[in-house]
């Protein structure tokens, strides 16, 4: 429902942040006890990772974290999204716990607090360890107890100052990309029935975390969970156009894990999609009302990663994508195409489907190549340009009443971009791999002027 009169583009307490996650920039990989992930496994195989790299190393953040949270002050960052890596905290996915890898979470919360930076802690960003996978990981339905474990050792120890919760970061890639296509750890390629069955495993697994976070921690706790998938936008803003554009995004079509609607309907509605359900007939896993009250727990946040958008228009056989020309603005990879407008839509699309709770994007970056230039600093007009278009959606969004009260840059700084090794630079920050020297972007100090002025610089 929209409100009478208009609201500020970015409210008072929107959260200002950049995201990151653990196996993208910790490195450690086997220090202080860590198990090794199903990420560690598929890089060390060799043949699958662009240039072969991996993140043993890669920014090295476990050991020099206080700097980037000094670096984080220093863009002024209100907000910072980390994910926690499952086999630093439980070696072999349960049981024992490794002390020292929940102690390197503790400081750094302790470190972000100090410093007035919120943390917003992802549980699961695609480091499933790997004594897990070996017992079947997300196909055995096991794996739903499995996290609620993992959940609850992280919340005794850190739900005491950690008030945002992410469960699962962009389940459809992790599944999908992970055990359909094989491009991604674990590297499968599952049939479509037992992809199926896993998913439902995943979306129970997130229904526990939460459970079990609202039983371990203290005080008021606020929890969504991270979802990613191609915008639909009408090509013209049309009534036609809109409606085409919105049908389009949550209809089912085909086999595959690129189907919002298949993700977010069961978690804030409780259902699975119906169109979804007579596809996928009899690759369909045994569903009960049981599991389906799990997985649709009440939540206080939508999250999206938004990278991708296509235009759609109406006509008389029902909703038509158009295909990008060549030449549209990219990243330099080349599925991040600009379409600011995404994020109003999607705001204003997921109200109307989900209803009230606000919209925060978990994820919005350009991907580029980016260097230290003659002058010392490293110069990325493209990624300022691309991300005051995309806040400018937000602030459009906000205005309407389409609430979202949170913006996570990806990322805070270059990292492993998982299957493309270090090619693709997305963060604030520009790392240099050699040396670990950390340089401000120009993006990073426009940022800060942006965040101080609470967005008013930007809203037009
Ligand atoms: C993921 C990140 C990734 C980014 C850019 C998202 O799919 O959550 O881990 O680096 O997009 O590809």
């Amino acid at each position: 429902m929209k409100p009478h009169s208009t609201p500020p583009p970015f409210p008072e307490n929107f959260a200002w942040g950049a995201a990151t996650a653990a196996y993208q920039i910790e490195g450690a990989w086997n220090e202080d006890g860590k198990g090794p992930s199903v990420w560690d496994d598929m890089c060390h195989r060799g043949g699958k990772i662009k240039s072969d790299s991996n993140g043993d190393i890669s920014c090295d953040h476990y050991h020099r974290w206080a700097e980037d949270v000094e670096l984080m002050k220093a863009i002024g960052l209100g907000a910072y999204r980390l994910s926690l890596s499952w086999p630093r905290i439980l070696p072999v996915g349960t049981g024992a716990i490794n002390a020292a890898g929940l102690d390197f979470y503790d400081r750094l919360i302790d470190g972000l607090l100090a410093a007035d930076i919120v943390p917003w802690v992802t549980l699961f960003h695609w480091d499933m360890p790997l004594a897990l996978y070996h017992k079947g990981g997300w196909q055995s339905r096991e794996s739903v107890e499995w996290f609620g474990e993992y959940t609850r050792v992280v919340a005794q120890k850190l739900g005491d100052r950690v008030k945002h919760w992410i469960t699962l970061n962009e389940p459809p890639c992790f599944t999908g990309i992970g055990h359909l296509d094989g491009i991604q750890a674990p590297g499968d390629k599952l049939s479509f029935a037992n992809f199926l069955r896993l998913s439902h495993h995943v979306l129970m697994a997130h229904g526990r975390a939460v459970q079990v976070l609202r039983d371990e921690c203290s005080g008021e706790v606020l929890i969504g969970f991270a979802i990613t998938g191609n915008a639909r936008i009408p090509d013209t803003v049309t009534a036609e156009n809109i409606e085409a554009a919105k049908s389009h995004m949550f209809r089912i079509r085909r086999k595959s894990q690129w189907n919002i609607s298949w993700w977010m309907d069961p978690v804030y509605l409780g259902h699975y999609p119906a169109d979804g359900l007579e596809l996928f007939g009899g690759d369909l896993p045994e569903i009960t009302e049981e599991d389906m009250k799990l997985i649709s727990q009440p939540l206080d946040f939508m999250g999206y990663n938004g990278y991708t958008a296509d235009r759609v228009v109406a006509s008389p056989e029902g909703p038509v994508e158009l295909k990008h020309k060549d030449g549209h603005a990219q990243g330099f990879l080349d599925w991040v195409r600009m379409e600011p407008d995404a994020l109003y839509w999607v705001s204003r699309f997921f109200h109307d489907r989900y209803g009230d709770l606000p919209l925060v994007v978990t994820e919005n970056g350009l991907p580029s190549i980016d260097w230290v230039s003659l002058d010392g600093r490293v110069h990325d007009p493209q990624r300022i340009d691309y991300t005051a278009r995309y806040l400018q959606g937000i602030a459009k969004a906000n205005r309407e009443g389409y609430a979202i009260s949170g913006y996570f840059h990806w990322s805070l700084m270059d990292n492993f971009e998982w299957a493309e090794g270090y090619h693709a630079r997305f963060g604030l920050i520009h790392v240099d791999f050699q040396t670990q020297r950390r340089t401000l972007k120009d993006s990073a100090h426009w940022y800060r002027d942006i965040i101080e002025a609470n967005g008013w610089n930007i809203a037009g």
